[in-house]
């Protein structure tokens, strides 16, 4: 979730949690030490702070009777800043404050991020179930969820599906590709979650349709539909992940209030083709059209029961393999 605009503390604020819980087995962890882990676990847990490539972020306990302790905290942290930065090259942004509240459960309730704070640099609140153990964080989503908020601009609320769309789809592809997640759970979760994105009947488009399934999964599916559609034009040598990137580098951070055509302009130029603009004069202000079922097909990958089943035969199937490949493994 992203706030607009600047944020003096209100207490106590609840929000919903985003996306429906996952349908698959998480699987065990793999070990993903990158060269870029700055601290180890017990440093950060003494100094609450982790320095991910080209940032900093400081930690704020607001409780101290977190079932987690705060080594396995900033390791929770850390895992999801290594994704991200991973993702986007780099970590997005040079300064953050991340603050963690309590509540009363066993979960991860909610994440927030904000562009500007009182802080004078961009916030992530988490809001951390006290009772969560370290199994619960492994398995979160949430942390870089929130990170990945970083590295897209702030934008007008008719546009906010974009920002939720870029967090809703990267999150686990960033994971998968250092082997936090697999690629069954990746596409599993993206077939239960995307109908959720389709329009339906009275839909005016993304940009006019700020529902809640139209927002997270719908964004979601601008993105992996992009993602799609940039591999096919360049033979699968560049995807939305160079898009994005090109965004950053052009210093579209949440600390930045731009119009939507820049970000997607940002992204085209990485490409060198019109492919955002062009999926965006598609689905901005109108429906769209987007056969789910004959995508599934094309890509190789379907959903039987609880079970992810992938054909290598499909046509589409080399790009489904590029964007779920880990970078510590085979494709898969
Ligand atoms: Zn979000």
């Amino acid at each position: 979730m992203r706030w607009a605009g600047f944020v003096l503390f209100a207490s106590g604020f609840t929000l919903a949690n985003a996306k429906s819980p996952a349908i698959v087995n998480v699987p065990a962890l793999a070990a993903a030490q990158r060269p870029d882990a700055a601290v180890t676990d017990a440093s950060c847990a003494e100094s609450r702070s982790l320095n991910p490539s080209g940032g900093h972020i400081q930690l704020d306990f607001e409780a101290g009777d977190f079932a987690a302790s705060p080594a396995q905290i900033c390791a929770w942290v850390n895992r999801g800043a290594q994704a991200v930065s991973h993702y986007f090259g780099q970590f997005p942004v040079r300064d953050l404050r991340m603050v963690f509240r309590s509540a009363d459960s066993s979960v991860v309730e909610t994440g927030t991020t904000y562009g500007e704070s009182r802080y004078g640099k961009p916030l992530i609140v988490i809001v951390l179930g006290r009772g969560a153990t370290e199994a619960v964080l492994e398995r979160d989503w949430v942390m870089a969820h929130e990170l990945i908020h970083l590295a897209v601009p702030s934008l007008p609320e008719r546009n906010h599906w974009l920002e939720e769309g870029v967090a809703t789809y990267v999150e686990p592809i960033a994971r998968v590709q250092l082997g936090q997640l697999t690629a069954e759970r990746v596409w599993g979760d993206m077939i239960h979650g995307l109908p959720q994105g389709l329009p339906k009947a009275g839909d005016r488009g993304l940009d006019r349709t700020p529902t809640w399934g139209r927002t997270y999964w719908g964004g979601a599916l601008f993105c992996l539909l992009a993602d799609v559609e940039i591999r096919n034009r360049t033979h699968n040598q560049k995807s939305l992940r160079d898009a994005l990137r090109g965004v950053l580098k052009a210093g579209g951070t949440i600390e930045h209030d731009w119009p939507i055509e820049r970000v997607l302009a940002a992204g085209d130029a990485a490409l060198g083709e019109p492919i955002l603009t062009e999926l965006y004069r598609k689905m901005a202000t109108t429906p769209g059209t987007a056969e789910l079922d004959t995508l599934w097909q094309q890509l190789g990958v379907s959903l039987d029961g609880r079970t992810v089943r992938f054909v290598d035969q499909a046509p589409l199937a080399p790009i489904r393999n590029g964007i779920t490949a880990s970078a510590t493994g085979p494709a898969g």
